[in-house]
């Protein structure tokens, strides 16, 4: 399946592109070349939520493969209530879409997208950082941190108009903690805040400045087609459901009415539709920003108006961007109409369309004073309570069956928990008894008879994290500015001298420590990192600029396996980036070797893969090999380090020539055998004698773990860096790892065993 630009059908690509781009490159959404159709709906009547959406995943993104159905069960797992949707029925049914983390329908599809993010970069073999400019009227905005909270390699950053969502809902997005995570107020409303990151995402120069940097773009907006196509899952799970209860006949037509906004899950109603479930009406409803009625009933767009600060701030919009998709569908791809629409949008402020399919979409819009009524009338009649978002959808449900008298069974998009939106609900239903925020959320766990969601609670007693304002004018170089403000360096581990290649040769591994920069008024800290950034400032003969450093280490320390490399790098890559130069490995390469003396863990710690490497002249000539991809790295860590002197000083002063010469063969030797993964040679030339022969005598066990190693059919084993951690070399899939590590767990208790594979990246600024 591919899609194309609703403005271009020659742009095209695959569904993984176009999740990682998220608009396409000529201001365009993607949009699916065709419908799929579910072969046969009955049969998926006993699918679970997961399984659902696995499924309609893919559908339409086929190129990711079996890693659908992986995605689907991440994406909801525990953060989701067994029921992942519920069906409330009275006098119509409402699908409560805001059981997820963030109490919003947002999480529906914000808990899949990072997971498919990662899953179409894996794909890609994209190994660029992912920057997620998020604009958001409330609710995709935490939904957004949620889902992007500590995901590796992607930076969030999430822009709010000042003054245009709910106490609850800034407070849920202020408190968010996470390093990859930064929220910013705008001064301005929704739609200068989606305009503006717009116009960042057509931007080529900017783009290219951001790549510069290590950043690739994408969207976490409902225009990113990731979003879009997980809505489709609960329409139709709760049509198999309404026909497994009896609800429905299998076949039978359903009427859906959606709260909008940016016209994303209506449409993805639409979709359903498109690709088989049983639609009668798509009821598409407003609040007092009805561009969307005015649009459906004359066919000419105009947001030439105010926008309105309504109760429902979610629906606050007057740029319905997927409007564009349905424009697209409407006219069959003829995307010249769209084009010239969008246009016009742009210019004018308004369109004119001519192609509308009245028999399929009604539209209306809910005032203040008909929301209010619509929560009061629900709450009297049936004891149940909905928020001002889903009291627009009722609204408009109720005048369009009066209208109409359609008695075709209508679900309804209920869109928020009521608890984000206490001010509105209370008032409308006559309870005025508190004037404090946190005391109304009491007032209302006591009128719904449950409790306060527990992570809306705990708001009120949270710290503040974040407190940049800005003009959405300024955004571009906001953005930059955040990048250096608050950035991470995961550095890998290595593993150096190999047996024969002693300070000489060395791989990386994929164990990493993980680096976490914030610029800062002083140097809060001085260690290793610190003193080595504050180098890299001088070796360039730059003006240093204070920062701190926070580290998440996987790394152990002091073991032989380049933990002080790690930092030193870390330390040289932050003072490259906050000089706002590009990371050049080569100068990098030579700064840290001239900090740590030698090159052979710093090298590939930064190049990744197999490194063999010298220093000649103040200059380090290096190359670097990749390995038999069937070759893994066993790492036996003991729980004592060894002092860095009794490790040099146990070397000879002296070696023979006998000794040199051995030493030299196997060490021209070993790079071909890694790489054809030559077991019997590799045997052979790990046969060390300038240090190991020494350095072994520190470790009791060595002789014993070594033997035991080959007697579990090791290949060899040699001592890594200065020790005291053993390295076994093994095949992949071969017995030996597990073997010992039951035989560790049972007789020695100081070591324990990690499996470890060649890192093929070397250090990398990440989010
Ligand atoms: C985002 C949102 C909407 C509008 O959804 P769109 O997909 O933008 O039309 C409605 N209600 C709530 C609570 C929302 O968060």
């Amino acid at each position: 399946m591919k899609f194309l630009s609703t403005r271009n059908k020659n742009i095209k690509m695959n569904g993984s592109m176009a999740i990682i781009k998220g608009i396409a490159p000529d201001g365009g959404l993607f949009v699916p070349e065709y419908f799929p159709k579910i072969e046969k709906l009955d049969s998926l009547i006993d699918y679970n939520y997961k399984d659902l959406a696995a499924y309609i995943l893919g559908l339409y993104f086929d190129d990711l493969g079996d890693k659908v159905k992986d995605i689907a069960y991440k994406a909801y797992d525990s953060k989701f209530p067994n029921e992942v949707v519920v069906l409330k029925e009275n006098d119509t049914v409402f699908l409560e879409l805001y059981h997820g983390r963030t109490h919003a329908f947002k999480d529906m599809a914000l808990s899949v997208l990072p997971h498919l993010l990662k899953a179409s970069l894996e794909v890609n073999k994209d190994n660029k950082n992912i920057l997620i400019l998020v604009a958001t009227s409330g609710d995709t905005g935490k939904a957004s941190l949620e889902g992007f909270k500590n995901i590796d390699g992607v930076r969030c950053m999430v822009f709010y108009p000042k003054g245009g969502v709910s106490k609850i809902q800034e407070l849920q997005m202020l408190t968010q903690e996470g390093d990859n995570l930064d929220v910013i107020a705008i001064n301005g409303n929704f739609d200068n805040a989606q305009s503006a990151v717009k116009k960042i995402f057509i931007d080529q120069n900017y783009k290219n400045l951001l790549l510069k940097r290590g950043y690739e773009l994408s969207s976490a907006n409902s225009i990113n087609i990731g979003r879009l196509i997980p809505q489709i899952v609960y329409y139709v799970y709760s049509y198999l459901k309404l026909v497994k209860i009896g609800k429905l006949n299998m076949g039978q037509k359903i009427n859906i009415c959606v709260p909008t906004g940016n016209f994303g899950n209506i449409l993805a109603a639409y979709y359903a539709k498109r690709i088989g479930l049983p639609i009668n009406k798509l009821i598409v409803a407003s609040n007092e920003n009805n561009v969307l009625t005015d649009f459906f009933n004359s066919g000419i767009y105009n947001s030439n108006r105010n926008l309105i600060i309504t109760s429902s701030p979610s629906m606050d919009i007057l740029i319905s961007s997927n409007l564009e998709r349905l424009l697209f569908h409407l006219v069959d791809g003829d995307t010249k109409k769209v084009k010239i629409a969008m246009e016009d949008l742009k210019n004018k402020k308004s369109y004119k369309w001519k192609d509308l399919d009245k028999s399929l979409i009604e539209a209306g819009f809910a005032t203040e004073e008909d929301i209010s009524n619509a929560i009061k009338t629900c709450y009297d009649n049936y004891n149940y309570v909905i928020d001002s978002h889903t009291a627009v959808s009722y609204s408009v449900y109720k005048s369009y069956k009066n209208r109409t008298s359609d008695n075709t069974l209508t679900l309804i998009a209920s869109t928020a928990s009521p608890f984000k939106f206490p001010d509105k609900v209370l008032n409308s239903i006559g309870i005025f008894k508190s004037k404090d925020d946190f005391k109304k959320l009491e007032d209302l766990a006591k009128l719904m008879k449950v409790d306060v969601p527990k992570n809306i609670k705990e708001l009120e007693n949270k710290k503040i994290m974040h407190h940049r304002v800005i003009d959405p004018k300024n955004m571009k170089k906001e953005v930059l500015e955040i990048l250096n403000c608050k950035f991470s360096v995961k550095v890998p581990a290595t593993s150096a001298n190999i047996g024969v290649g002693f300070d000489t040769f060395g791989v990386s591994l994929n164990l990493f420590n993980t680096f976490i920069f914030k610029k800062s008024e002083t140097f809060m800290e001085d260690n290793l990192v610190i003193d080595s950034y504050k180098k890299t400032f001088k070796y360039l003969d730059e003006d240093i600029i204070p920062i701190s450093v926070k580290i998440k280490s996987q790394v152990p320390y002091t073991r032989g396996l380049g933990s002080s490399s790690t930092c030193i790098v870390a330390g040289v890559y932050s003072a490259l980036f906050m000089m706002n130069k590009t990371i050049n490995k080569e100068l990098a390469l030579d700064i840290a070797t001239e900090i740590e003396g030698h090159p052979d863990n710093v090298a590939p710690a930064i190049m990744g893969s197999f490194v063999i490497s010298l220093k000649h002249n103040e200059h380090i000539h290096y190359r670097r090999f990749e390995l038999n991809k069937n070759l893994e790295f066993l790492a036996l860590i003991p729980n004592f380090s060894l002092s860095t002197k009794d490790s040099r000083n146990i070397l000879p002063k002296m070696i023979s020539l006998k000794d040199g010469v051995h030493n030299v063969s196997r060490a021209a030797l070993l790079t071909p055998a890694l790489v054809n993964l030559d077991k019997n040679l590799i045997k052979v030339c790990l046969d060390d004698r300038f240090h190991q022969p020494y350095r072994k005598r520190l470790i009791k066990d060595f002789d014993l773990l070594k033997e035991k190693s080959l007697e579990f059919d090791a290949i060899a084993t040699y001592l890594s860096g200065a020790g005291p951690t053993i390295m076994v070399l093994s095949e992949k899939n071969s017995k030996t790892y597990a073997m010992l590590k039951d035989y560790i767990n049972n007789n020695l208790k100081n070591w324990d065993v990690k499996k470890l594979n060649i890192d093929l990246d070397g250090a990398k600024i990440i989010s």
